[in-house]
């Protein structure tokens, strides 16, 4: 039996509607941005595998760090028990983060650092005896898959069955450049009423919505309000981390900072499995009591993998090269020309720029959905030209690893530019 009849007997895809979904494409082979299927073709990873990788796969340093971590100690129990490359991840990262995020709490992907953030803030005000239940998102967010997460994302489609199940959340509209003043007044108001414990957003670019992206000046004042209000803020920056938007985070372009970042993602090049949630010791001390049910009452089996904190490391020292940094800006001088390219095309809407991410909308007179039309023919034309790009909806957009050469870049840009004139 081949591998496409044992995957429809027995494997059960995320986002996947399997009465209707065509073959998987079988990919065998990971190397730099290349990715190989079963046939030989190489696709260029343009998306950076569901915006995970950061240094291209199989990157040797990241290879060493695997190898010397498991023959060192692959896995221990996290509860009683430290270890070193915890530690130094724990170190490290909040050494580049700002000064009052010292706590770090580890768990296994984006939605888990996400749900443990959200509970931080619901125990903080608990701890405390504060009676304070509600929360603010923005429209359009999107946080993970777990209840939390879901419950401060973007109701619809992809979580009707479990509305029901969901913690009330308010919600403001995304800023667009016509309702800032608005939406910062109704985000007063709301949280004049101080029943607000928390604000969670997606700092500067809503990924899962279609690479949408607003100002750090917004994003500052609506922190501000928040914080004068003592409502806790959560930057969820799994995917706008490590780089992404041009700088290590979104938080580098705001002079505001959250009480709590929620880290995935880019977090371990995109290599193994892991979050991180973040804390300022003010919420962290909102937690020590001789109450052990003060504690936060929280775990995973994984919690802290090592071999997981060893590639977390390595990817940071990749970042601490200097030719990481010249490669972003690379791609960022790329994707302005890429810009000037696209906005000569009448087909072309919304052309946005934010780091290495570039982002734009077809024109297709319908509206624009996750089912649109636009997704599959593109998904199978760049597929076809050896590119893996998975549009959201009628939005293209590139985010690749941040190893691409230019020429590597021109096959993409290329490729989207053949796509829109074909
Ligand atoms: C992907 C994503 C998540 C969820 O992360 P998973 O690892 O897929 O659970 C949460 N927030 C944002 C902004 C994301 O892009």
């Amino acid at each position: 039996m081949n591998i496409q009849q044992k995957d429809k007997n027995h494997v059960w895809h995320p986002f996947t509607q399997h009465h209707t979904a065509k073959n998987h494409l079988e990919i065998i082979k990971a190397y730099g941005v290349y990715l190989e299927d079963a046939s030989g073709k190489k696709y260029i990873d343009a998306n950076s595998s569901w915006w995970v990788n950061t240094h291209g796969h199989g990157h040797p340093h990241i290879a060493k760090a695997i190898n010397e971590q498991f023959t060192t100690m692959d896995h221990i129990v996290f509860a009683g028990v430290t270890h070193p490359k915890a530690v130094e991840l724990a170190d490290r990262i909040t050494s580049i983060l700002p000064d009052h995020l010292e706590k770090v709490f580890f768990s296994d992907n984006g939605s888990t650092a996400v749900e443990v953030a959200i509970k931080m803030v619901m125990q903080y005000f608990y701890n405390k005896g504060e009676k304070k239940n509600r929360f603010l998102a923005m429209n359009g967010s999107y946080h993970g898959d777990t209840f939390g997460a879901m419950s401060v994302g973007q109701r619809g489609y992809f979580n009707k069955p479990f509305e029901p199940f969901f913690f009330d959340v308010d919600t403001i509209d995304f800023p667009n450049g016509e309702n800032e003043q608005a939406i910062l007044e109704n985000a007063k108001g709301l949280f004049a009423t101080k029943e607000f414990a928390g604000l969670i957003i997606e700092p500067l670019v809503q990924g899962a919505a279609g690479m949408r992206m607003y100002s750090a000046e917004f994003l500052d004042q609506l922190t501000a309000l928040a914080q004068e209000n003592d409502v806790l803020v959560i930057f969820d920056e799994v995917m706008t981390g490590f780089g992404r938007t041009g700088k290590m985070f979104s938080l580098d372009f705001c002079q505001n900072k959250p009480d709590l970042v929620a880290l995935s993602k880019g977090l371990t090049a995109g290599v193994m499995a892991l979050g991180l949630t973040i804390a300022s010791n003010k919420i962290y001390d909102a937690f020590l009591s001789d109450d052990i049910g003060k504690a936060l009452l929280h775990g995973h089996s994984f919690t802290a993998n090592p071999i997981a904190c060893a590639v977390a490391c390595a990817n940071l020292d990749i970042f601490e090269e200097k030719k990481t940094w010249q490669r972003i800006n690379d791609i960022i001088a790329w994707n302005e020309d890429f810009a000037k390219q696209l906005a000569q095309l009448d087909n072309v809407e919304n052309i946005r720029q934010q780091g290495t991410i570039i982002a734009f909308e077809v024109k297709t007179g319908e509206e624009n959905s996750y089912f649109s039309d636009v997704k599959t023919k593109a998904y199978d034309f760049f597929l076809e030209n050896g590119i893996l790009l998975r549009p959201l909806g009628n939005t293209i957009f590139v985010n690749a690893p941040y190893v691409i050469e230019e020429e590597e870049y021109g096959e993409i840009t290329g490729s989207i530019l053949n796509f829109l004139t074909s």
